[in-house]
């Protein structure tokens, strides 16, 4: 009893003290600095109507931090689901979670020992080397993983949480199941800890990247700008830029329930993976009008904590199960779909 109550509020009071920690996603100074990069683009070249700074303020305000918005039921279940998800997480990964340093045990295991290479740069060199090819593994990683999450039915259930938001606040990043924030988390930490396994073995065991406050240089650099995936502010990259990297404006892209947006920007930082896999739309400089949401008429229906994390889980199971019947009559198989209409997974 002692334990649990221990477990619930220290993760809540880590829940609550994000923003002071550096090596969190919700760090004041990288919320601030989104806030600073949305205005300066609504300011220089969203708004409408040029406007004195005061008034420029005044109007971002209205328009991005209305009651509307940041009250509305769907951003209210984004906001349980970082309390109740920073609480569940932590069990969920005891048992069905790995890490980097297990999957080098793992390559250590099965990988004779052999004398180190020759590097052929000089230290700081090398270890530019592995920040930058740890950053383009680990984001390769997540690409696959959504790529997972969006191309398989079984996963598209889960991944379906996140994009059943009707409005997008950056608390709309947190607006996971856990099954899905597993999924997001094995595929980069199996690639990263390969990667990190085959340096240390073959070039040098104490390599290491470059960090700032905690976190890889990249991604703390990428941080500044990342909350603003989720949020209505639409900011994109100058071309040629939001060619290669993706923008705020490309994830939102990826949120809209338009059929010709669908499945589109699976990417985090880099768009390179979404040219070559297809999946790439380029967002215009000017924001296009869509709609948010699964597009499938469930708006609405997944303002319920218990819908969000019991559902997926149902419905998962269910197509497992369809699958493991072979000869499936076809007339069951329509009876089911008339109860549970199933929502087909956004296409490449
Ligand atoms: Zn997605
Ligand atoms: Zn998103």
């Amino acid at each position: 009893m002692y334990d649990t109550t221990y477990h619930i509020l220290s993760h809540l009071w880590e829940a609550l003290t994000a923003p002071l920690h550096p090596d969190a996603d919700l760090y004041w100074g990288f919320l601030v600095c989104a806030l600073v990069i949305a205005w300066f683009a609504w300011h220089l070249h969203l708004n409408p109507t040029p406007q004195p700074v005061g008034q420029s303020l005044r109007s971002f305000a209205r328009r991005y931090f209305s009651k509307n918005l940041w009250w509305h039921r769907s951003a209210k279940v984004d906001y349980l689901l970082y309390f109740s998800n920073i609480l569940l997480m932590p069990i969920v990964f005891t048992y069905v979670g790995f890490s980097q340093g297990h999957v080098e045990s793992l390559f250590k295991h099965f990988i004779t020992p052999s004398p180190l290479l020759p590097s052929p740069l000089p230290p700081i060199w090398l270890l530019l080397l592995f920040t930058i090819v740890f950053f383009v593994v680990y984001d390769l990683g997540r690409f696959i993983a959504h790529s997972l999450q969006h191309d398989i039915p079984f996963f598209w259930e889960f991944h379906k949480v996140h994009h059943s938001a009707e409005v997008l606040t950056p608390m709309t990043a947190f607006r996971v199941h856990p099954l899905d924030i597993l999924i997001m988390n094995w595929v980069p930490t199996l690639l990263t800890g390969l990667t990190t396994a085959v340096f240390h073995h073959y070039i040098d065991p104490r390599i290491g990247f470059f960090t700032f406050f905690g976190l890889h240089v990249f991604v703390f650099l990428f941080n500044w700008i990342d909350h603003l995936r989720h949020w209505s502010v639409w900011v994109t990259y100058p071309h040629p830029l939001s060619n290669w990297l993706i923008s705020p404006a490309h994830h939102q892209l990826h949120h809209s329930a338009e059929p010709e947006h669908w499945g589109c920007n699976r990417g985090y930082e880099l768009a390179l993976w979404d040219r070559l896999y297809g999946t790439l739309i380029v967002p215009p400089s000017l924001p296009p009008a869509f709609r948010l949401g699964l597009g499938d008429g469930s708006d609405g229906q997944w303002h319920c904590l218990s819908k969000i994390y019991f559902w997926p889980l149902t419905q998962s199971f269910k197509l497992l199960k369809n699958r493991a019947r072979p000869n499936q009559n076809p007339s069951q198989k329509s009876a089911l779909s008339t109860v549970n209409p199933p929502v087909s997974p956004p296409k490449p």
